[in-house]
């Protein structure tokens, strides 16, 4: 199996960067992540960290894919999360909910363990409170076809969405924007909430187990039919399926923007799966369309908009 481990991470996510290493379509690749401060940066003795040259954010890759080619879709599916036996968090005083409200930052260190009797992975938050992890990727893309994006930022490449349902068992569509994908991974989370209101989530390392098959534009043209899902799968990428859900994933500089996106995005897909018209598909995401706050801690903030599977599936759509 391809091992891509974490001396291969970059703070960007660029059609510049060498290749960490190569695959064919359809192999399973495992990514060591370091954690979003670069790995022991930050300490609950030093929660200002070193400033030293450390990676902000740092994703590990790029992984080429071979026959991946600009117009196609990377097919991602998370096979596996495992985190190390730790996370850290911090507070901030100069973003998110509350940093208003704090005059120094703050780091607390959870170590993680299975609980003594429903053997789930998780920690003790305090004395009283024990919370089970839920394992996510905070940053997850291909390389953007023009200018490199820095790893802190998401985008239509994908990127530091930072939503919690990219997890262990779901299925993330990115866009091939250059030759080999490049595909890079980081940020793990061992569990955050919608938002990431306090600017973190419980930032931790670990290895990341990833399918990766190329959906081929030149095959899909083959088929006029097909071709026109994937035209509109492709229109609304990132796309992510989990839990019976299908979503869009949006980033923009405000949230309204990027809720508007996201339900767009998901009406124009769920029209052009379902054959709905203007009319039935608005309704239809009026009545059963769910957005949802991604983050709104990173430079442009993050929406996602989730629609049934099973809705269209009654309509003949099945995702690749
Ligand atoms: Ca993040
Ligand atoms: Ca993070």
């Amino acid at each position: 199996m391809v091992f891509i481990s974490r001396e291969n991470a970059a703070d960007i996510l660029t059609a510049r960067q060498a290749p960490a290493a190569f695959c064919e379509s359809g192999d399973t690749v495992i990514f060591e992540t370091r954690d979003c401060y670069d790995d022991n940066d930050i300490t609950e003795e030093n929660p200002l960290g070193t400033k030293g040259e450390k990676l902000e954010n740092p994703s590990t890759g790029p992984l080429f894919v071979e026959g991946a080619w600009p117009g196609d879709i990377l097919k991602a599916e998370i096979r596996k999360i495992e985190l190390r036996d730790y996370g850290i968090m911090r507070t901030s005083t100069t973003g998110g909910a509350f940093c208003h409200l704090y005059k120094e930052r703050t780091a607390r260190r959870f170590f993680f363990s299975h609980h003594p009797e429903t053997g789930h992975l998780g920690f003790w938050f305090d004395q009283k409170l024990w919370l089970n992890a839920d394992p996510m990727i905070g940053v997850i893309g291909t390389a953007p076809a023009k200018e490199g994006v820095p790893a802190i930022t998401p985008g239509s490449h994908g990127g530091n969405m930072d939503c919690r349902r990219i997890r262990q068992g779901s299925v993330l569509y990115l866009p091939v924007s250059v030759p080999g994908a490049l595909l890079s991974v980081g940020d793990l989370h061992a569990l955050m909430g919608d938002g990431e209101t306090g600017i973190c989530g419980l930032e931790t390392a670990g290895e990341v187990t990833v399918q990766v098959t190329v959906i081929k534009e030149a095959e899909k043209r083959k088929n006029p039919e097909e071709f026109r899902i994937f035209q509109a799968m492709r229109g609304a990428l990132p796309l992510l399926a989990e839990g019976g859900q299908l979503m869009t994933i949006q980033s923009a500089e405000t949230l309204d923007q990027a809720a508007f996106l996201a339900a767009n995005r998901m009406r124009e897909l769920a029209a052009a799966a379902s054959g709905m018209d203007l009319v039935n598909s608005g309704m239809a995401m009026s009545l059963l369309g769910d957005l949802a706050v991604c983050q709104i801690v990173n430079p442009l903030k993050t929406v996602r908009c989730q629609f049934p599977l099973e809705v269209l599936a009654r309509y003949g759509f099945c995702l690749d």
